[in-house]
């Protein structure tokens, strides 16, 4: 049996490894195929790309778009995107840019409270163009401010606490354009982390291709659910990690294991939205 772990996260946006330590781990795990999806960027793909070659393993380039539909944040992965198409990484730039903005603002609301965190220290340990929340908070521990990550979190930085910054974000509908635009298919991230389907007929109308049915944190039930949902709305299925680095001790690289026939799937569809552009 063949597996995948088509959702993972590298040094390029907030996951703590690089892009070879990342296609290591995925050997490691016995993994037949990974995808890179970092947040708002597709930089790490290339390095990524010539690792796998290396070890002779499948390799799809992808990113994590961050969006919103009805007011609620949705994460859009798309998958098999020209990593060179100019529409994306102009977007994909423009994004980066509302994200150090918001470094910068989140810094602000610190320093008002007498956490003197400075935006450059962020930007030091980020060391990439997608900082984000995560990364203010191993600041704040690296600096001493907080003891841990969850005290970061839970004083400042979760949704509603004094540090917190909205995003700024695309549509969902510009996301899922976007990702088709630059030869991609998109899926929806971990729906389960949403708590409401509500929003997916819309994406679905959108242009939705697939839904992330398996995920570190969806439950077994979670997991029937979407799959059945998938099958309602003919959605590809997808899934993965969401490796970030180590969790626990572990890597959770290869703990989400899907089996590659969805990822056959995948390139199928991938094949035939190619021939019906190239028929415009
Ligand atoms: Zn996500
Ligand atoms: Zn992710």
């Amino acid at each position: 049996m063949k597996f995948a772990d088509l959702h993972l996260h590298t040094n390029f946006s907030d996951g703590t490894f690089t892009p070879e330590e990342l296609v290591l781990y995925a050997q490691k795990a016995g993994l037949a195929c990974i995808a890179l999806t970092d947040h708002d960027t597709v930089e790490g793909c290339e390095r990524a790309a010539a690792a796998c070659a290396k070890v002779q393993m499948e390799f799809i380039p992808g990113a994590e778009l961050t969006a919103e539909i009805e007011d609620t944040e949705v994460h859009i992965l798309g998958y098999f995107l020209d990593t060179k198409n100019p529409l994306l990484l102009d977007k994909i730039a423009k994004f980066q840019s509302v994200r150090q903005s918001r470094i910068h603002e989140m810094c602000a609301a610190l320093n008002k409270m007498g956490v003197p965190l400075k935006p450059e220290a962020v930007f030091a340990l980020a060391n990439c163009k997608s900082p984000g929340r995560p990364h203010v908070a191993r600041a704040l521990v690296k600096e001493k401010l907080v003891a841990n990550l969850d005290e970061a979190f839970e004083r400042f930085l979760k949704k509603g606490r004094p540090a917190w910054v909205p995003k700024t974000k695309m549509s969902a509908v510009e996301a899922v354009e976007l990702i088709h635009q630059a030869g991609g298919l998109a899926v929806m991230a971990h729906p389960g982390l949403n708590r409401t389907d509500e929003i997916i007929p819309g994406l679905v109308r959108a242009g939705l291709d697939g839904i992330e049915c398996f995920h570190t944190k969806h439950s077994t039930v979670m997991a029937e659910r979407y799959l059945e949902i998938a099958e309602r709305h003919h959605l590809l299925v997808t899934g993965g990690s969401d490796c970030h680095g180590f969790s626990k001790n572990k890597p959770l690289i290869g703990t989400v294991k899907l089996p590659y026939e969805h990822v056959e799937k995948l390139k199928a569809a991938k094949k035939s939205a190619d021939e019906k552009r190239a028929a415009i």
